[in-house]
């Protein structure tokens, strides 16, 4: 145990680079928790990436190495979102999949990394991607080789054979060659799944639990594992201290995967009552990733998407935002995720007026991004505040977001871990 932890605090040290100087950031309006709202002019003291010391007022008590004068903005805490695929671009034809090897998405996932982080999103979750690429991109942004948030990766998601997180659409041979290795059947293979997920750096499980839009799969919007598969995956990962996200649209595979104890619905496309009535009961969130469906919306009938998807696209698009409207009204909880990579990255920050469309206050909008996010990530005493203690990750943006929330879609000045982003 002592020496596990002794190598914890050696990588810790090895990856914070020497942010010993002090910052004084001078803002208008502090936003220091959603829920609170806004509280006039004070100063901010950032020490070794964390928040030190937080005054009241227009006058700077700091001695502090520099200063940051943002003082004609108003500052909120850093945007988390739950739901991103940072490896990745729109469009594409799907076979690319079968051409670009995958350090490509590594090139990929820097571009996109700074995309996120330029647009407030100081924390990321990565719904699945190849088998490294996220886990080099969460290291690359903790050691501040390369410019993005704070990742925390799901790596391969787990599938049925044949589901959405599977490949189809190709040749035998060609799928062999593209397998991802974690696909399962059966409560014990998924078991060993969430396991091998986990040895090779997983932060959360993520599952494929009903069908996909923008998959080769032909199979539908519903359901795809067993509720004895679901409950075996949700068990594990908790036994490891896991949580397990779920990517699913149809209702039944929704109502199937809350039942079965996983922590995050994902989409939830088309959530009913009977599905929303077990989120409720189970503690469930909604991410409803309205932002992916916009992406869908720009793209369907240009002969981008072969048939199959098409048909998927549509049945998803005549129920866009729904879940939302619905899952307020039932008292589930809606934290922020988008599906970034599904649309482009850096316009993220549009969720935000999309979620106050289908109905939340933009406070409600606000908190979902920052300290619901980060209670979904079992992270509330690190992120989503600005507090003392807690990591800097600070956004300043031109307004006050709970007059004018899309002023939240294009910050002015970005800091994450105490870096200000170039
Ligand atoms: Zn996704």
């Amino acid at each position: 145990m002592f020496r596990s932890m002794l190598l914890a605090s050696i990588a810790l040290a090895a990856a914070t680079p020497a942010l010993a100087e002090t910052q004084a950031i001078i803002v208008g309006n502090l936003i220091s928790d959603a829920a609170t709202g806004p509280t006039g002019p004070a100063v901010i003291l950032v020490e070794n990436g964390r928040i030190k010391e937080i005054a009241k007022g227009t006058t700077n008590p700091f001695q502090a190495d520099s200063v940051v004068d943002l003082s004609t903005k108003t500052l909120v805490p850093g945007f988390i979102d739950l739901h991103v695929h940072l490896t990745g671009d729109p469009g594409g034809d799907f076979r690319d999949e079968a051409v670009d090897p995958d350090e490509w998405g590594v090139v990929m996932g820097v571009k996109n990394a700074a995309l996120t982080v330029k647009a407030g999103f100081t924390t990321v979750r990565e719904a699945g991607s190849a088998q490294n690429t996220a886990f080099v991109l969460r290291r690359g942004t903790a050691e501040g080789k390369i410019v993005g948030p704070r990742i925390v990766a799901a790596g391969p998601a787990l599938s049925i054979v044949g589901g959405h997180g599977d490949v189809t659409g190709f040749r035998k041979d060609v799928l062999a060659a593209l397998e991802t290795g974690y696909t399962c059947t059966g409560p014990v293979e998924c078991a060993e799944k969430v396991r091998k997920a986990s040895r090779l750096g997983a932060d959360v499980i993520k599952i494929t639990a009903t069908g996909g839009v923008l998959s080769q799969q032909g199979r539908g919007l519903e359901a795809h594992f067993t509720d004895a598969e679901m409950k075996s995956i949700a068990d594990t990962a908790h036994s490891l201290g896991l949580k397990v996200m779920a990517h699913a649209h149809g209702a039944r595979g929704i109502e199937a995967a809350a039942a079965a104890g996983i922590d995050t619905i994902d989409h939830g496309t088309f959530a009913d009552e009977a599905a929303l009535k077990v989120m409720k009961a189970k503690g469930t969130v909604l991410v409803p990733t309205l932002m992916a469906l916009e992406g869908v919306r720009a793209r369907i009938g240009k002969g981008i998407y072969t048939p199959t998807v098409e048909v998927k696209a549509r049945q998803a698009l005549e129920a866009a935002g729904r879940q939302v409207t619905r899952a307020k009204a039932m008292g589930v909880t809606v934290a922020f995720g988008t599906d970034a990579g599904v649309f482009e990255h850096g316009s993220n920050g549009s969720e935000f007026a999309l979620l106050v469309k289908a109905g939340l206050t933009p406070a409600e909008a606000l908190a979902s991004a920052t300290t619901v996010a980060a209670k979904t990530l079992g992270m509330e005493n690190e992120i989503g505040r600005i507090a003392v203690g807690y990591s800097a990750d600070l956004v300043a943006v031109s307004e006050n977001p709970l007059t004018n929330i899309t002023t939240l879609e294009k910050p002015s000045w970005v800091m994450v871990r105490g870096r200000i982003v170039p």
